[in-house]
This record gives C-alpha cells, structure tokens and sequence, in this order.
C-alpha cells in the first residue's frame, strides 16, 4: 500500500510565515480564506509571503502535531505500507524538505521525499498512491479530475479549502484522517 503525504499545513505549521509577513508589513494577522493570496491580502503581505516561501524560514516550521513524527515512524515500520512525501514547494529542494522531515524526527529516507517541478496532480497520478492526504485545493481538485484517491485535511485554519467540503472527504488533521482511514489506531 501506497500512501503519500503532502507537507505543509498537512505535517508542518505554516501559520509561523503568515504571522511574520503581516509582522514585517506591520499589519495585524489574518487567515487566509482563499488559496489566491492576492484576492484577499494586500501587496505587500503578499510579497512578503512569497519571499518567506522562498528562503530557508520555510525549512523551519514545525510538525503541527508533536505525535505525528512518531505515528509516521510507526507506520513506514510497516512492511506492506509505503510512505512517500510530495510537495510542490516553489524552491525545488528536495534535501532541505528531507532534513526538514529528519529534525522533526520522522525517520524517512531521501528518495522518499518528492519536491520537484510539475503539477503536484500529475506526479501523483504517476505514483498511484491508495491514499494521498493534503490540504490545497488546486491538488484536490486535481486528484479528483484525474482519479487520485484523496483526502483533504481541513480545519479553521484551512478556510481557503472549505468549499470542497462537500465534493471529498475530509478531516481535521493528519492523525485524525489517518485513523479515519483505518491506517493506525485510535488512542488516547
Ligand atoms: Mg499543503
């Protein structure tokens, strides 16, 4: 079995970079309610943001769930499951996302970590994943068109996937959907 995971908002906390580019803008933190930034921040957030996504600040987030490293490890232990991690990260640099997924104490190796040019959908259609969980609604949709089996991860701070609520299942967060899926079970 074959399971992929996309990285951020699904393993690592982004919120960290929005609050510092509406720090450097000097503005107060909003949420971000539409995957276009552009439509609902103003130019210089936007700008910041995109500076944030592409340096080194981005391969410090941390996991969102501090039992995550652990369930993962525990998992990709298991011989007939397979974990692979793909993001679309827009610096293609596969070694920092390992290194990031290493000091988080996940325990993968580097050619499970995909992080390179192309659309996310595409490169996953070509993995055929059972199941591949992420939060953006642009891989979403593009694993729905082209029969991705996907699960999205969508909670107050993922208002910009909301929308899609009805079209595909989904679940709060990454341990929740993992046991939604009957992948690990449920404790306490
Ligand atoms: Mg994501």
């Amino acid at each position: 079995m074959l399971i992929t995971l996309d990285l951020d908002n699904v393993i690592f906390n982004m919120k960290p970079i929005y609050q510092k580019a509406f720090r450097q803008a000097g503005q107060e933190y909003k949420k971000q309610t539409s995957w276009d930034i552009d439509s609902v921040y103003e130019e210089e957030v936007c700008c910041n943001l995109i500076n944030l996504w592409t340096s080194d600040y981005l391969y410090k987030m941390p996991v969102l769930d501090k039992k995550i490293p652990q369930i993962l490890n525990n998992l990709m232990a298991q011989k007939d499951i397979k974990v692979l991690f793909v993001t679309e990260r827009l610096l293609k640099q596969p070694k920092k996302s390992f290194q990031q997924l290493r000091r988080a104490g996940i325990k993968c190796t580097f050619d499970q970590v995909i992080d390179k040019p192309g659309l996310k959908s595409d490169i996953l259609k070509e993995l055929r994943p059972d199941i591949h969980f992420d939060d953006s609604p642009y891989v979403i949709k593009g694993c729905i068109k082209k029969s991705v089996p996907v699960v999205m991860i969508s909670n107050n701070s993922t208002l910009y996937n909301h929308d899609l609520r009805a079209k595909v299942e989904h679940y709060p967060n990454l341990r929740a959907a993992l046991i939604g899926k009957g992948l690990i079970q449920k404790t306490k």
